[in-house]
């Protein structure tokens, strides 16, 4: 076996980064780099051209240097100048492009938060700023889309987790001593949380109580998917009479085991999305080519869900390349 090349660095399959530090670094290396990658994300996929709001179609913009700080591209035709930052929170900020993406990155990748107080360490600014940069991250990027999900056959995966860890043997223990038993994960009370997944970008989820009933799950599967679409969840039965309604195409995932739910590629994807083996409707596992989470379907329209998911729930579901995507606003 060759020995690693320590000047470019890969990600070990078992790391449970999904984008790791050197990944962002060696795609966002500097201000211009974060500049194009707007441009090209906002405005023109191919770099060269894109609509001109003057001209009113299609043109080729070039890009002029400029002592100014705030960098345009300028539309040959007619010279109305697009920039990128503009209608974006990085729009009139005193600090570098590359300082929002690196908070960006921070927050995405930590499973736990990011204090005000260590932006404030680690880019070098004062407090106001670290704080007022986390806060538009935080309330600007990350909101949730209320709109329904899904369509006329628009995949959407949806399922429920119990929210606050596992129960511990001292809770059991608690519990058994009160003559509370076990109730599988109803144990011990916990928020129950549901979450729906549209192949191809959105999430929705709220907390819908502290006990898994079956009709308030199909209450909020119907008003966050929209009827027609393709939903799919796990095999609990509470799910079956979605096959009998008519209003949606109902598929399961056929899971090998109790920890292998939907649930856990929405709400614990780090390592979960990076497993080594993908579920299929037909109940099969069959070996994943990469560590990609590629949940797949009958229909072949398989997708990962954490790769599609631009809603930060916890942790590190999202990868910092999907929140640089929100900033689109
Ligand atoms: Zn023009």
């Amino acid at each position: 076996m060759p020995p690693a090349n320590r000047h470019n660095p890969v990600r070990a399959k078992s790391s449970q980064s999904l984008y790791s530090l050197h990944e962002f670094l060696r795609e966002f290396p500097d201000d211009e780099a974060c500049l194009t990658w707007l441009w090209r994300e906002r405005h023109s996929p191919d770099g060269e051209n894109a609509y001109c709001p003057k001209c009113e179609t299609e043109r080729r913009f070039k890009r002029y240097r400029t002592k100014q700080q705030r960098q345009s591209w300028t539309c040959t035709a007619c010279g109305h100048h697009i920039h990128p930052t503009a209608g974006t929170i990085f729009a009139k900020s005193s600090r570098p492009l590359t300082d929002w993406f690196y908070v960006m990155y921070l927050v995405s990748s930590s499973r736990c938060g990011i204090a005000a107080k260590q932006v404030e360490r680690e880019l070098g600014c004062n407090y106001k700023t670290a704080w007022r940069m986390l806060n538009r991250v935080r309330n600007e990027l990350m909101q949730q889309d209320d709109a329904p999900l899904g369509g006329e056959g628009v995949p959407v995966e949806a399922d429920e987790m119990f929210h606050g860890g596992r129960t511990r043997e001292s809770e059991r223990r608690a519990l058994r001593a009160q003559g509370i038993g076990n109730r599988g994960p109803a144990t011990k009370p916990r928020p129950v949380v549901f979450g729906a997944v549209e192949r191809g970008g959105r999430i929705r989820a709220s907390v819908v109580g502290m006990s898994r009933n079956a009709q308030t799950m199909r209450d909020t599967l119907c008003e966050f998917v929209l009827p027609k679409s393709m939903v799919f969840t796990d095999d609990w039965c509470g799910y079956d009479p979605l096959t009998n309604t008519g209003r949606y195409t109902h598929r399961r995932f056929a899971t090998p085991s109790a920890s292998t739910s939907v649930a856990t590629y929405i709400l614990r994807p780090s390592k979960a999305s990076s497993g080594t083996s993908r579920r299929t409707c037909a109940g099969r596992t069959t070996p994943s080519p990469s560590g990609s989470s590629t949940p797949t379907s009958t229909n072949g329209s398989g997708s990962g869900i954490v790769a599609t998911t631009t809603k930060r729930c916890s942790g590190n579901c999202l990868t910092a390349q999907r929140a640089l995507t929100s900033a689109r606003l």
